[in-house]
C-alpha cells in the first residue's frame, strides 16, 4: 500500500501534525458515513478539527452540523440548487456562524486539496466523488477512503497518483480496513513477498440472502434497503442486496492490496462480525472482528497508526453465540462475476460496470427497473462496450457519460 519508509517518515510528520489538531474535510458529511466520522470526531475534539463539510441536496442537515462543528467552509455540492445554497446562507446567518458557503464541482476540489487540510473523509457516493477524492490524493493529503466506486472507476491512475504525491490511503469500507489491520504493518504491495495465499473477503449477503429468483423478481426499494446488519446509505444498500457491493469492493481490494483477482475470494457471513480474513502460506489466517459499526474503520483510520475511543461497545460473543459461513450463489447474484469480469477485462471495463451500477440502482430505487433488470442493465454495457486502456480523469469521465447513456436507454427498453 505504501513503501515501509515513506510510511514511517510520513507517520512522524502526522504526529507532529496531530498534535497540533487534524484539519478535516469531509466530503459527503451529510451521509450515514460522513455522520459517523462526526461522531467520531466530537469526541475527539483535542485532536480534529472539522475544515470544511460537504453536502448534495440536504441543506438543513448541512446546517445543522455546521452549527455543532463549526467548519471554516460548507459546499453545496449541486450548484444548480440556489434555493437550497440561498436557505444554507440564511440558516447559518440566524444562528450567527461565520462558515463561507460555496457551490458546486470546483468547490468540492477546493475544501479536498486546500493547503490547511491534512486529511480528507472521501464519502461521497458514486462517481461524483470522483474528482475532489483524486485532488485530495494529488494534494497529498491524508485520505479515508469510503468511496468506493471512485477507486473502482479510475483504480490505476488513483494508485499511480498516490505513489506520485506521497498521499496516505487509508481504507474504511469496513472488509478492506480489516484487511489492512491483518496485514503486515509494513505491507509492500506484495502479497506474494510477505507470505499472502489469500485474501477472504467477508460479505453478510445483504437482506435476500436465502430468497429465491421468483422472489427477487418482485423484491422493492424499501425491502431492498432494510439491510440486516448495516445501516447505510440507499445506494449502498442495494449494491449489498445485489452482491454488487461486494464485486465492487473486490476491484477495490485488488487496487488497494495491489492483489490478483485470483487471490481474492468472498465468503457469505451472515453476522458481520468477521469483517475480512487474510490467509497467510503457513495455514496462519488473520482476521479483524467487532461490532458491524463503522465508527470502528472510521476511528481507525482517522488516528492510525495510534487508537482511539470510538463510542462502539464491546463485542459480545455470548450473545452472538455462532459464526456462519457459506460460498456465494452467482446464479441468483450475478453481480459477483460481472465485477469479476469487468476486473479482468481491465482498462475501462471497470469504470463501465460502475457507471450501469449507478443508472441500474437508481432506477431500480425509482421503481423504473426489476431488481434483476440491475445486473441485465450491467451485463448489456459491458456487451456492448468495449473496454479501452485509460489513463487520465477526462478519459475516465467520458467513458462514464457514454456508459450512463447506453444504461439510460437499456433501462428504457427493459421497462417497456
Ligand atoms: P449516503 O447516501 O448516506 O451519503 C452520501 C453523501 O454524498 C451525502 O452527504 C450526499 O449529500 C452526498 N452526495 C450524494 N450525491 C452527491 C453528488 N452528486 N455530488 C456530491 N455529493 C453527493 O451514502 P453512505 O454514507 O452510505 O456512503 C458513502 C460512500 O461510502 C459510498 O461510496 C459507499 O459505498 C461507501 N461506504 C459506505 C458504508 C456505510 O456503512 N454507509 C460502508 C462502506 C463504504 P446529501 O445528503 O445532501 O444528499
Ligand atoms: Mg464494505
Amino acid at each position: 500500500m505504501d513503501t515501509p519508509g515513506r510510511m514511517m517518515q510520513q507517520q512522524i510528520q502526522q504526529g507532529q501534525k496531530m498534535q497540533q489538531r487534524q484539519k478535516l474535510t469531509i466530503l459527503g458529511a451529510t451521509g450515514s458515513i460522513g455522520m459517523s466520522t462526526l461522531d467520531v470526531v466530537a469526541r475527539h475534539p483535542d485532536r480534529f478539527e472539522v475544515f470544511a463539510l460537504s453536502a448534495h441536496a440536504r441543506v438543513d442537515d448541512l446546517a445543522r452540523l455546521c452549527i455543532l462543528h463549526r467548519p471554516r467552509y460548507a459546499v453545496v455540492a449541486n450548484a444548480g440548487d440556489s434555493a437550497g445554497i440561498a436557505r444554507l446562507r440564511d440558516l447559518l446567518a440566524q444562528a450567527g456562524q461565520d462558515t463561507e458557503v460555496l457551490a458546486g464541482e470546483q468547490a468540492l476540489v477546493e475544501i479536498a486539496s486546500n493547503p490547511a487540510v491534512d486529511a480528507v473523509m472521501a464519502a461521497i457516493v458514486g462517481a461524483a466523488g470522483l474528482p475532489p477524492t483524486l485532488a485530495a490524493v494529488r494534494a497529498g493529503k491524508r485520505v479515508l477512503l469510503a468511496n468506493k466506486e471512485a477507486l473502482v472507476m479510475a483504480g490505476p491512475l488513483f494508485m499511480a497518483e498516490v505513489e506520485k504525491s506521497g498521499a496516505v490511503l487509508l481504507p474504511i469500507d469496513s472488509e478492506h480496513n480489516a484487511i489492512f489491520q491483518s496485514l503486515p504493518a509494513d505491507y509492500d504491495g506484495s502479497l506474494t513477498r510477505k507470505g499472502v495465499r489469500r485474501i477472504l473477503l467477508t460479505a453478510s449477503g445483504g437482506p435476500f440472502r436465502q430468497s429465491s429468483q421468483e422472489e427477487l423478481a418482485r423484491v422493492t426499494p424499501a425491502q431492498a434497503c432494510a439491510h440486516p446488519n448495516w445501516v447505510m446509505g440507499r445506494k449502498i444498500s442495494v449494491d449489498s442486496a445485489s452482491m454488487m457491493n461486494k464485486g465492487l469492493e473486490i476491484i477495490e481490494a485488488r487496487w488497494l492490496f495491489n492483489a490478483p483477482a485470483e487471490a481474492i475470494e468472498v465468503v457469505v457471513h451472515p453476522q458481520s462480525v468477521i469483517h475480512s480474513l487474510v490467509e497467510y502460506v503457513d495455514g496462519s489466517v488473520l482476521a479483524q472482528l467487532g461490532n458491524p459499526d463503522m465508527r470502528t474503520p472510521i476511528a481507525h483510520a482517522l488516528a492510525y497508526p495510534e487508537r482511539i475511543e470510538a463510542g462502539v461497545a464491546s463485542l459480545d460473543l455470548f450473545r452472538i453465540g455462532q459464526l456462519d459461513f457459506e460460498p456465494p450463489d452467482s446464479q441468483r447474484f450475478p453481480c459477483l462475476d460481472l465485477a469479476y469480469q469487468a476486473l479482468r477485462a481491465g482498462g475501462s471495463a471497470p469504470a463501465l460496470l460502475n457507471a450501469a451500477n449507478e443508472v441500474a440502482v437508481a432506477a431500480f430505487l425509482d421503481g423504473r427497473l426489476t431488481f434483476p433488470g440491475i445486473p441485465a442493465v450491467i451485463a448489456a454495457v459491458l456487451d456492448e462496450i468495449p473496454a479501452l486502456a485509460l489513463d487520465d480523469l477526462a478519459g475516465i469521465l467520458q467513458v462514464d457519460a457514454q456508459a450512463r447513456r447506453l444504461a439510460q436507454q437499456r433501462v428504457a427498453a427493459l421497462a417497456r
